[in-house]
């Protein structure tokens, strides 16, 4: 194993991921590309609605926070296994569609929605929209008043955590650009505006803390305030929350250093903090909702690259440039995200060589990662970059007018292609 259980290497020393020759997938498929293990996301799928159900009740639901990872297959897949999905656009709504993806069981989000997502969510019938201000609350209500429609939201709450993540994906502090902060008053106004409209259905409320949180003090925190909340709204208004959306947050393991998180552990640990809080505040347990993007699928995913030159500037660093970067994997870019990297045809070797991984852009910038260990590197061969199922493929780039890479899933010792590489021809589409 390498980092993932389904990760390792055979005897001819290559990496293979669900069992299969990440070299010859790479001969096969081209580089740089995105492979993913199918049986690695279903199975965490799997893990995270039967822990959901068996700590929160029957009725409670995983909804993959499809910003993650999106493209027509995954929704086919989230939809076979039984989950919700969270949306955040028209784009990932239509997506969806093409998908056949049940639309009661998607939650639309975003801080923006525009008259014509809020029309399209009201068209497909999304199930629930979680309604961020009161802009988009009274321009709902009209639509969907026009529409005939009487449409179930939750409401985005701002607990006012900080879950102790870097900046850029931290969300349920006071001054987020993110819902209604329950310490300004801002909560209790938009909660008593939506009771009052006809054409919306107050069913609960939401909140997200953040991303890759290892310890369950932000959830601890987030649950006490959010319980404290729909009692003080049972007082207040009379009004009985019947659902609460938790967010996601949960981290996946990037490096070494990363400690496994037990999902079903720490799903029945924050169910047992809602639980106590619900006695505590003497508030009914409403249905749970979970919404995890990065740790259903960040681990199931590998992005290879071709090696392209290797550089020793002695005294200083070590480069070795590979076929892809920021384009295909923007977060070292934007947060300095730590990988775990390797040379695929050499992975059993001792990574006892450290290297910058630097992308083909013409930026200083476009690294992968600096300082990594790895195994000695040629021009040719093969390097992969660990963990790159979430916030890869779904925030890739044409920067430098870079063809976008391939989604292969593997599967029982099959390959297939879920997304096509962009070609020369689908970059100038658009172009007039
Ligand atoms: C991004 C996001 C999630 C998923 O977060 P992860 O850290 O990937 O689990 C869930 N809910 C909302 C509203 C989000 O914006």
């Amino acid at each position: 194993m390498i980092l993932h259980s389904h990760l390792d290497t055979n005897e001819q020393g290559h990496l293979t991921i669900g069992g299969m020759d990440t070299v010859a997938l790479a001969k096969e498929f081209g580089t740089p590309a995105y492979i993913m293990d199918e049986a690695a996301i279903r199975a965490r799928f799997r893990t995270y609605l039967t822990a959901a159900r068996t700590h929160f009740g029957e009725n409670a639901l995983p909804a993959f926070a499809s910003k993650a990872l999106c493209f027509t297959e995954i929704y086919r897949i989230a939809a076979e296994e039984g989950l919700g999905i969270d949306c955040v656009s028209g784009g990932e709504l239509y997506t969806a569609k093409r998908a056949s993806f049940p639309a009661e069981r998607i939650y639309f989000h975003g801080n923006n929605k525009t008259d014509a997502d809020l029309k399209q969510a009201l068209d497909m019938g999304v199930g629930t929209i979680v309604v961020d201000n009161a802009d988009e609350l009274l321009a709902l209500d009209a639509l969907a008043s026009n529409a005939g429609k009487t449409q179930r939201i939750l409401l985005r709450i701002t607990p006012g955590i900080d879950p102790h993540t870097h900046r850029a994906i931290r969300t349920g502090n006071v001054d987020s650009k993110f819902g209604n902060a329950i310490v300004t008053g801002g909560a209790m106004e938009i909660t008593k505006l939506a009771l009052s409209l006809s054409n919306v259905r107050l069913v609960g409320f939401h909140c997200h803390v953040g991303s890759q949180i290892f310890d369950l003090s932000p959830f601890r925190d987030a649950a006490d305030i959010m319980m404290r909340y729909i009692a003080d709204v049972k007082r207040e208004t009379g009004f009985v929350t019947e659902e609460l959306n938790l967010g996601g947050g949960l981290a996946a393991r990037y490096t070494e250093v990363d400690a496994t998180v037990d999902y079903a552990d720490a799903i029945a640990k924050i169910a047992a903090i809602v639980r106590n809080k619900a006695q505590e505040m003497d508030v009914a347990m409403p249905r749970v909702i979970l919404e995890p993007g990065r740790s259903l699928v960040a681990e199931a995913g590998i992005t290879l690259y071709t090696v392209g030159g290797v550089k020793e500037i002695p005294g200083f660093k070590n480069y070795i440039s590979v076929d892809g970067g920021m384009p295909d994997n923007p977060r070292y870019a934007l947060y300095q995200s730590e990988y775990t990297a390797l040379i695929a045809n050499r992975a059993a070797d001792p990574a006892d060589y450290r290297a910058t991984v630097a992308g083909r852009c013409c930026e200083s910038g476009d690294l992968i990662g600096e300082d990594m260990p790895i195994q000695r590197a040629s021009r040719g061969d093969i390097l992969a970059v660990l963990t790159t199922g979430a916030y890869n493929y779904s925030m890739a780039s044409n920067y430098n007018r870079l063809p976008r890479p391939p989604v292969i899933l593997v599967r029982d010792g099959v390959a297939r292609v879920a997304v096509r590489r962009e070609s020369f021809e689908d970059l100038v589409r658009n172009d007039v």
